[in-house]
């Protein structure tokens, strides 16, 4: 069995008379990229700070390492490195100067640390450009050099995607994928936008209102997200019928009847339907393949709701 790095057990965080938390147990494994995915206000950052050490909870435990209790979190709390905030860098600093003004501040000796996590971090070419001149992705990859300087084996991510431009958000997951698979860091990362962290996780935990409303691998969630054929006919409820009793019987009408819907698009692929249709007799006006998003699912899981 593997390893867990990090554990919430029957945590809670009230505020005033909000439970900001409500009874959350999951954990992290060594070696996953778990994506914490839930709207804005969910509990993602409260959950992430009882892992640093910046909130306690009212009622439940934290386990790190295999630690708990105060003394031992704060020893193991020495292995994690964590963006809650976005770090202060001075904007007329290098890269080079700010990391270096840093490592001065937490008494790391060894100098080549920098440039190992510059490189680390695909910024050592940049590294003598002025913070102020960094685009907004590669601010938030220096913050994660920032935490890498005295190499950590778990990292905390409370929203480092936010913002950032599709070639920004390639850049992340380039990075989280190297410092997982080549470096060995287990991660959390957390978003509330489901997609971004796509091709990157290997688990995600769904947040919503304090309660982890559903844990599943990358795997699982490939399951779910399968593509679905609509159509729509002259005789949209006759050709359903006809398609569930000879083809699949899983096809069905929807949106008041405009459109037929065929979940399972590998036993019944689109040309065999098409045919079906018109060797039957009927008029096919339109059939595309809708790609089901992740979107769609994190909405489903949210009855209905929005994301934001
Ligand atoms: P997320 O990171 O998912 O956006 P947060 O963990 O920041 O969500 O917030 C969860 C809930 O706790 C929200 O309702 C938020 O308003 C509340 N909350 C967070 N921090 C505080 C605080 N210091 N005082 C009072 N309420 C807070």
């Amino acid at each position: 069995m593997s390893e867990i790095i990090a554990k919430a057990v029957d945590v809670e965080v009230i505020y005033g008379n909000h439970a900001a938390l409500n009874k959350i147990n999951m954990q992290v494994k060594k070696g996953d990229i778990y994506a914490l995915v839930g709207k804005n206000g969910a509990g993602k950052t409260t959950l992430l700070r009882l892992f640093t050490g910046q909130n306690a909870p009212d009622y439940g435990h934290i386990e790190m390492f295999g630690k708990t209790g105060a003394h031992a979190l704060n020893n193991a709390r020495k292995r994690i490195g964590a963006i809650i905030e976005t770090p202060a860098f001075y904007p007329f600093f290098s890269a080079v100067q700010n990391l270096e003004y840093y490592r001065i501040q937490r008494n790391i000796e060894d100098k080549s640390v920098i440039e190992r996590v510059l490189k680390d971090t695909g910024l050592y070419e940049a590294r003598n450009k002025k913070f102020k001149n960094y685009s907004l992705g590669m601010k938030q990859r220096l913050g994660i050099a920032l935490c890498l300087m005295h190499d950590p084996e778990f990292l905390v991510l409370d929203e480092p995607i936010n913002g950032l431009d599709p070639a920004g958000i390639v850049e992340m997951r380039k990075l989280m994928l190297k410092l997982n698979r080549e470096k060995g860091l287990t991660i959390i990362i957390s978003s509330h936008i489901l997609s971004e962290l796509a091709n990157m996780a290997t688990c995600y935990g769904f947040i919503d209102n304090g309660v982890i409303l559903k844990e599943l691998t990358s795997s699982e969630l490939d399951n779910i997200e399968k593509n679905y054929i609509k159509m729509s006919t002259n005789d949209n409820s006759s050709v359903a019928l006809a398609i569930a009793a000879n083809v699949n019987s899983s096809a069905y009408v929807e949106d008041d009847g405009k459109y037929i819907i065929i979940p399972d698009i590998d036993s019944s692929p689109s040309e065999v339907l098409s045919r079906f249709v018109i060797e039957s007799g009927y008029e096919l006006y339109s059939l595309e393949i809708v790609k089901s998003t992740l979107e769609d699912y994190f909405i489903s899981l949210l009855g209905g709701a929005t994301i934001e």
